[in-house]
């Protein structure tokens, strides 16, 4: 790397050293969740025409249905939907929601308001077109404890009044400040909802969630679970699309939401197959990657006295690095520099805006190959305190390493000699 101030550069060698055995055990995970993925992959012996993709209704799609599989064996589920018809995120999660609840219906949030962008889904901003308010859901959530966990003496009175349809639990913390929940959190979130609702289905928001650890939310009871592909599931190289998993009912539901009766199994893959396919095969890895560059500035960060989450040695079930800055300028600075040192538009100055779905403006950096794409090196905020920057590890580590080291180069050495 090029020469950094004398500081800086002993902080960074003290956090390679540091951080070097958390490094082992994302090896270690790494290896176990490839593993699986390349078990599945042998099980359903994808071959070189299961990558093709169709054209027009997409019958017969053979590379669809085994990549369906695929999922369905990677997540132990009883079935999967992977379409690149998902447009985003948001979409693969309405639909799936959509299409398993009725007018009169109660959807109940189990782990406190959700994600932005589903508030607007479920109806719970001023625009009420198309939500599920709309077609006649309740809504009903449960407040985390002001330690960010949840509530569950309230969660018993909620369920137990409420009897929800669903129970949605989410993993990642989104533009939140709680924590991201771990698989191991979320097993017993899933054991209570069954033990005190048992007809409720248990669905969980897994963006960001996908290989982050060994074990899936799925392998412990959750009825159904979705999640975007250019986020982890998605390797990089998907270029759009989403995936439900779950029980086989939910997720012929989920299906008919997206298409229509009769037109479940339609839909042509395009071009898309190529990517899905390898992208998912590369998730377990790209994933680690992530998982090590946002350690690594953690650990940095932590060292200059900086308030993040999560700390470098807690256990991790996203791809994300929450930096507090407490000051909108640095904030911002931070967000322009994540840019600067992005492999595409590296000459683009961002500003805060007001994006669709978010209620407050937003700055984001994304320099990157697929547009909004969050498994690439990115940070992104809304500016409110405490101006937290949320930034998403990359495709590669170096990458990562590289792109923070500048900033923090910029933003807090840069009065020193170099
Ligand atoms: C990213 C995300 C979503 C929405 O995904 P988009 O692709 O941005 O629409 C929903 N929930 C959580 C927790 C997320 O991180």
């Amino acid at each position: 790397m090029e020469k950094m101030p004398e500081k800086l550069a002993q902080l960074v060698h003290e956090v390679d050293q540091e951080i070097a055995p958390k490094f082992q055990e994302i090896d270690e995970q790494i290896l176990y969740n490839q593993e699986k993925v390349l078990d599945a992959f042998r099980a359903e012996e994808v071959a070189e025409a299961d990558l093709q993709g169709t054209n027009g209704y997409g019958d017969d799609d053979t590379g669809r249905d085994k990549l369906d599989r695929i999922y369905a064996r990677v997540f132990h589920t009883e079935a999967a939907v992977v379409r690149p018809q998902f447009v985003s995120g948001t979409h693969t999660l309405f639909t799936a929601l959509l299409g398993n609840l009725q007018a009169g219906d109660t959807l109940t949030y189990l782990t406190g308001m959700p994600y932005d962008t589903m508030q607007e889904v479920i109806g719970l901003t001023d625009k009420k077109q198309g939500t599920l308010a709309q077609y006649g859901v309740k809504f009903a959530h449960v407040p985390l404890t002001e330690a960010g966990l949840v509530d569950y003496d309230e969660a018993k009175k909620v369920l137990e009044r409420d009897q929800p349809k669903i129970v949605a639990i989410q993993r990642s913390r989104g533009y939140a400040t709680r924590k991201t929940f771990t698989v191991a959190q979320i097993k017993e979130m899933i054991a209570f909802v069954k033990q005190v609702s048992p007809k409720s289905l248990v669905f969980i928001d897994n963006c960001y969630g996908e290989f982050s650890e060994k074990h899936e939310p799925t392998e412990y009871g959750a009825d159904f679970m979705a999640g975007s592909l250019i986020k982890n599931a998605g390797g990089g190289i998907a270029k759009t699309g989403g995936y439900v998993v779950g029980k086989k009912e939910l997720i012929e539901n989920t299906k008919i939401a997206l298409t229509a009766p009769g037109c479940s199994d339609e839909g042509a893959t395009l071009a898309n197959q190529w990517d899905f396919y390898e992208g998912f095969f590369l998730s377990p890895n790209v994933t680690g990657m992530a998982e090590k560059g946002m350690i690594f500035a953690a650990a940095l960060f932590e060292k200059m006295g900086m308030d993040v989450t999560p700390k470098w040695n807690e256990t991790r079930s996203d791809v994300i690095e929450t930096i507090i800055f407490n000051d909108p300028k640095k904030m911002q600075a931070f967000v322009k520099e994540v840019q600067k040192y992005s492999p595409v538009d590296s000459f683009v100055n961002p500003e805060a805006y007001h994006m669709p779905g978010y209620e407050d403006k937003v700055i984001m950096a994304a320099g990157n190959f697929v547009s909004g794409s969050t498994i690439e090196f990115s940070a992104d905020g809304p500016i409110r305190p405490p101006y937290a920057v949320y930034m998403q590890g990359g495709l590669t580590y170096a990458h990562d390493k590289i792109a923070i080291i500048n900033a923090v180069k910029d933003i807090f050495f840069n009065d020193q000699e170099k």
